[in-house]
């Protein structure tokens, strides 16, 4: 099923594992890491303009690159 035009997917990122998921319905979001199970997911809404880069790198940890959609 797609989603509305307009909405906002959720990226979700575990904190602990470095896990994560985009989601296109935000009710499906789940609270607990599927990976760890002890996780801390953070969320960020992605607008439908928008794209980001995920990266992760043991030095500088995590890496989002926000960008607008050409
Ligand atoms: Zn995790």
């Amino acid at each position: 099923m797609l989603p509305k035009p307009g909405a906002p997917s959720i990226f979700i990122l575990c904190e602990t594992c470095f896990w994560c998921a985009t989601y296109l319905d935000k009710t499906k979001v789940t609270d607990r890491c599927p990976k760890c199970s002890a996780g801390i997911l953070s969320s960020f809404p992605i607008m439908p303009d928008e794209s980001f880069v995920f990266g992760y790198d043991t030095k500088r940890g995590v890496e989002l690159d926000f960008a607008r959609r050409k």
